[in-house]
């Protein structure tokens, strides 16, 4: 780490300090660098390591020549079962097309097919609008965002948990366990530790998709200190989570297997949902097909339904698999399943935390100078988040949150 003191002495406050280094959290930091903030990074792991790493699916916004934020707006407003706050939804995919040229600025390298973005479309979407950085669109925006974070003056300390923070007189106190850095002043903190869900799903012992960071004690501390929440206790399945073959417990399979045309079948090979219909509605399919006893039990006892992958390419042509969709093929190659000839079992796992912290247009909670963006953040999903959705919130908020917060800082720092 570079300049703990706030960068002018050993009393200065930073004017930023972000907790978390997901997509959030490096769109909010480089946002305030760029305005003008002394900004630190404060991350439990290594730079970018996140949730927003782990995302292989894509990004969505309106981009396509059928398509509108408008119509984005009331697809995402829908599938959040109209408890969205509106003027969050339309934030969100209002930005989205600016949002992507700022991406692809930082490096992003979206996929074209003849020399036009490859758009495609996603459960619960009217319009094709997602679009992919190759098969691992989250690794690739980290790796953007993490090269646009160190190549400004953007002070980092990694493998450094918060564990507290609180109202202090010219703005926050935020604690850590770095044992040379227990306490950190700041004039305004900016939450982007995620939703957690990890944690949430030790704490029950059931299965998810999330990297083990994922834990909500950011989350938990700043609801204790009275910062409104709304839908926290939404929480999103990923439909196709894996159940066998073992080694692959927890890897869910991407929505765009489904976007592809691969089905889910019951016992007898029935198809008994919509596949690209809005994710709560397919994964409480499957969780209802299984509890009518019309699922599959898998080799290691659990439940399960079919995803016929191998349906692809028979809906696209022979090597369309291997070539969309290499990632997924190369994981269960490497655990003995062959997707193109053999169907795989699939169970919904926890996911994503579709409420958050109450925020407003400028990212703000409602405790003064605190700021949330991305997943810790609730009110953009409703109680029920698109896919793609995600990584195009936690770039338009943390971006929203990175400006304001820089703004009242700077505006803190004039009138001392
Ligand atoms: C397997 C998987 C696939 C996904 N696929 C997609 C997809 O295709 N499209 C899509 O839109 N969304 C997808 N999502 C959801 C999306 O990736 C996440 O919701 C989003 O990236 C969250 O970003 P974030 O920046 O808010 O939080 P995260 O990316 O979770 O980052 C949180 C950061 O906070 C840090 N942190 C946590 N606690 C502390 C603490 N106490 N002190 C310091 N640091 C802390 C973590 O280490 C991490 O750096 C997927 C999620 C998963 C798990």
């Amino acid at each position: 780490m570079t300049r703990p003191d706030g960068g002018a002495g050993t009393t200065t406050p930073w004017d930023v300090v972000v907790v978390g280094s997901g997509g959030a959290g490096m769109s909010a930091a480089i946002t305030a660098a760029d305005a003008g903030a002394s900004v630190l990074v404060v991350t439990k792991s290594a730079l970018g390591a996140s949730n927003t790493g782990r995302a292989q699916g894509g990004i969505q916004a309106a981009v396509g020549p059928e398509d509108t934020p408008d119509t984005h707006f009331r697809d995402t407003f829908a599938a959040g079962h109209d408890r969205g706050e509106p003027s969050l939804v339309r934030r969100l995919t209002e930005d989205g097309p600016g949002a992507i040229r700022w991406l692809a600025g930082l490096g992003v390298p979206f996929t074209e097919d003849d020399g036009e973005l490859r758009i495609i479309r996603c459960g619960g979407a009217s319009r094709p609008r997602l679009l992919q950085a190759g098969e691992r669109t989250g690794a690739e925006m980290v790796k953007a965002l993490r090269a646009g974070v160190r190549a400004r003056i953007i002070s980092i300390m990694e493998t450094t948990r918060v564990v507290g923070f609180e109202p202090a007189a010219d703005g926050w106190l935020v604690r850590t366990d770095d044992p040379e850095h227990r306490e950190i002043q700041t004039r305004t903190l900016l939450l982007a530790a995620g939703g957690g869900l990890r944690g949430e799903a030790d704490r029950l012992g059931v299965g998810s998709t999330n990297h083990p960071d994922a834990t909500p004690e950011v989350l938990e501390t700043a609801v204790a200190l009275g910062a409104e929440a709304v839908h926290l206790d939404s929480w999103q399945r990923h439909p196709t989570g894996s159940v066998w073959p073992e080694a692959l417990a927890g890897y869910a399979l991407p929505e765009t297997t489904r976007s592809y045309g691969a089905t889910l079948l019951d016992r007898d090979g029935n198809r008994f949902v919509d596949e690209l219909a809005p994710r709560d509605v397919v994964a409480n399919a499957i969780i209802e097909t299984v509890a009518a006893g019309q699922g599959v039990t898998a080799p290691n006892g659990r439940d399960a339904v079919w995803l016929d992958t191998t349906a692809i390419d028979r809906v696209n042509g022979s090597g369309f698999t291997a070539e969309r969709l290499a990632y997924v093929t190369n994981r269960y190659r490497k655990a003995g399943v062959d997707i193109t000839r053999e169907k795989v079992m699939v169970f919904p796992v926890l996911h994503y935390r579709n409420g958050g912290l109450r925020i407003d247009d400028h990212a703000r909670t409602t405790l003064s100078g605190l700021f949330a963006a991305g997943e810790i953040a609730g009110g953009v999903h409703g109680t029920n988040r698109l896919m793609g959705n995600s990584l195009l919130d936690t770039v338009v908020f943390g971006r929203v949150a990175g400006q304001a917060a820089a703004e009242t800082a700077i505006n803190q720092r004039r009138t001392m």
